[in-house]
């Protein structure tokens, strides 16, 4: 028997979270069997653990988009006993039960091996999130933005996308402005390598179809209107890298930026991400995040303590990356 946060739908179409005690014979069937040492809270958590939008998709439902852990079995060739793996989106904790749980079972193909340099704790301190981030940055890098550019901007920036994002980017040498809605982040921002921070009101608000040309890249996490003002505010041949909808999933905008400053908007999405993209952005965090943000950026919580960190979460109100412990 093993531990697992179960979410079910109570009649009134409510979302429902229990802590149960569960067997291996109620995991749905897939080829490999993992124990899992950590998972993570990502926004999308938040979303399916207090009910928000249709995140899941069928009840009874094990949530947790990510996880990291030790193979216990495997029906497949490509996985053994003992490999350690990283597990992140395929619909995992929204179709198929994820990594909040002791044990879950995956298929063969969902996993990445365990990059050199990383353990189950590192992989889901960055999990989705920094997985995220990093694909953000390597989206600007492959449109051509270099540190030499100019100032990048990392919007949603004490978040957990937006924490990796700035950590990430300056590491590698760009001049990083952060946009911030809380205060009580700046010095945390900086710590990251932030060297400006701007407020989420300014950045809110309502912007001409094209302003001063500010910045080289972006790292959207938030969309609506201060992805409309990021848009306003990029320099020509600028690109901006947008994963996210904290603010709002809408964006009121105009072609200018597009037809006269040759600016990109580039989606990133980690869901569906190919094989090898996923490998080559697990190796880039592996070399890339340094050994200090593993302890700035995350604190531990254990299944108990989901459900309160979810409502934290969906109020804005976390700051970096929570880790999740189930054998806590
Ligand atoms: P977090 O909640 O950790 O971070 C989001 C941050 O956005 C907050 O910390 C806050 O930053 C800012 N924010 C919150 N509410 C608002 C608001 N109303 N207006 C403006 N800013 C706001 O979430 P994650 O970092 O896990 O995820 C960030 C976004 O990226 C989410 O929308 C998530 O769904 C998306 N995402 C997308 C993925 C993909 O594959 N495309 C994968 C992972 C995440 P601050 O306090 O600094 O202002």
């Amino acid at each position: 028997m093993f531990k697992a946060l179960v979410l079910d739908q109570a009649e009134d179409k409510k979302t429902v979270a229990e802590v149960k005690e569960l067997s291996v014979d109620d995991l749905p069937k897939q080829e490999v069997l993992v124990a899992v040492e950590y998972s993570s809270l990502n926004y999308k958590d938040g979303m399916a653990v207090t009910g928000t939008g249709k995140i899941i998709r069928n009840f009874p439902m094990v949530p947790g988009i990510d996880l990291a852990g030790k193979v216990i079995e495997s029906d497949s060739d490509k996985y053994k006993a003992g490999d350690s793996v990283i597990l992140t989106g395929w619909g995992v904790g929204e179709r198929y039960w994820g990594g909040y749980s002791q044990q879950a079972k995956a298929k063969a193909d969902w996993l990445v091996p365990m990059p050199t340099g990383l353990d189950s704790r590192k992989a889901m301190i960055i999990g989705t999130a920094g997985f995220t981030a990093m694909l953000c940055v390597m989206t600007l890098e492959e449109a051509g933005v270099t540190p030499d550019q100019g100032p990048v901007l990392v919007t949603g920036a004490a978040g957990g996308v937006g924490s990796i994002a700035v950590t990430l980017l300056s590491k590698l040498g760009y001049e990083v402005a952060a946009v911030t809605g809380r205060e009580n982040t700046h010095e945390y921002l900086k710590g990251l390598g932030a060297s400006q921070i701007l407020s989420r009101e300014e950045m809110s608000a309502d912007t001409r179809p094209l302003e001063s040309q500010r910045w080289a890249g972006a790292v959207d996490t938030v969309g609506g209107n201060i992805l409309a003002r990021v848009l306003a505010e990029m320099d020509y041949n600028g690109a901006v890298a947008a994963c996210g909808l904290a603010s709002s999933f809408k964006l009121n905008t105009t072609v200018m930026p597009f037809i006269l400053r040759n600016v990109s908007l580039r989606g990133t999405d980690s869901v569906s991400c190919p094989p090898e993209r996923r490998a080559q952005a697990w190796q880039r965090l592996a070399a890339d995040l340094p050994e200090s943000a593993y302890e700035t950026i995350s604190r531990t919580v254990g299944l108990d303590q989901l459900v309160e960190v979810s409502q934290e979460i969906m109020a804005g109100q976390v700051q970096g990356r929570v880790l999740v412990d189930p054998n806590l």
